[in-house]
């Protein structure tokens, strides 16, 4: 046999799904079109875009009408836990209720931010008690909270919905412990940080079927992108990077994490 089984492996056929982005965030007002372009050039065919206010939600439901493989999350971030009341409750409920529009996130906790611990704790036990309601999964946030995040996700039964640790970025321990309550782990670039060496070993610990990866576009660009502006198709360099760490083809690692995101959004 001339052509090797994994020269067409590697060339053909690789579909990356960037499970947290923002391509709703003013630092794309401009170039969208050219930033999906790009992401497909570089096999990132699909997305799960997260609203996070009225703005980026009217952005996300555009793309999630035009594009087939651009689906949406909804939530209430901890850093405007402050503005959550019945009426976003509400708009929540019906975005949730759009096709396509498959998560409640991104919620959870920000210590770095200023808002206080007591009502981000409660804004964001009172989402998860809305994602039981509606039966959708959810993505989380955790910044320097991971006790909190636990103990909260924990209360709140999540393992009945499932959910997205977005950009984990704790050590092997940790990532034993979420997955425990039935979590998958997404990784983003930052695991191709030099000083990143326990997040790739909670990589490593981390179950094939319950790795996912994200970029959180504009934010967190891996190498060799580190401190410029995110876009989804950078997913593809870290992605390939992960790949490598676990001797894995890159299309190997894209079925296997396209696979895990749809099946936890229900896609
Ligand atoms: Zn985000």
């Amino acid at each position: 046999m001339r052509w090797k089984a994994s020269f067409l492996e590697s060339e053909d056929l690789m579909e990356i799904f960037d499970s947290h982005t923002h391509i709703n965030a003013p630092e794309f007002a401009d170039d969208i079109p050219d930033v999906i372009q790009r992401a497909s050039a570089l096999d990132v065919t699909a997305m799960l875009v997260i609203a996070y206010d009225a703005d980026s939600t009217a952005k996300m439901r555009k793309l999630v009408a035009d594009f087939p493989e651009i689906y949406g999350a909804i939530g209430c971030h901890p850093e405007d836990a402050a503005a959550y009341d019945e009426k976003l409750e509400r708009s929540f409920i019906y975005n949730l209720q759009q096709p396509k529009v498959c998560a409640l996130g991104e919620i959870g906790l920000d210590y770095h931010c200023e808002v206080s611990h007591d009502l981000q704790q409660s804004v964001f036990a009172q989402q998860l008690k809305l994602a039981q309601r509606l039966q959708v999964p959810v993505s989380i946030h955790n910044r320097d909270a991971f006790e909190d995040v636990y103990r909260i996700l924990r209360a709140g039964e999540v393992w009945k919905t499932g959910g997205i640790m977005h950009s984990f970025n704790g050590d092997a321990a940790w990532a034993q412990k979420f997955l425990a309550l039935g979590m998958s782990l997404s990784y983003s670039g930052v695991s191709t940080f030099k000083n990143a060496g326990d997040v790739r070993e909670a990589f490593l610990a981390t179950p094939l079927d319950k790795v996912l990866v994200e970029t959180d576009a504009p934010y967190l660009a891996p190498v060799p992108y580190r401190g410029k502006r995110n876009e989804p198709g950078y997913t593809r360099y870290t992605l390939e990077f992960l790949a490598q760490q676990r001797g894995l083809s890159a299309p190997e690692l894209a079925q296997k994490t396209f696979e895990n995101t749809k099946r936890i959004l229900g896609i």
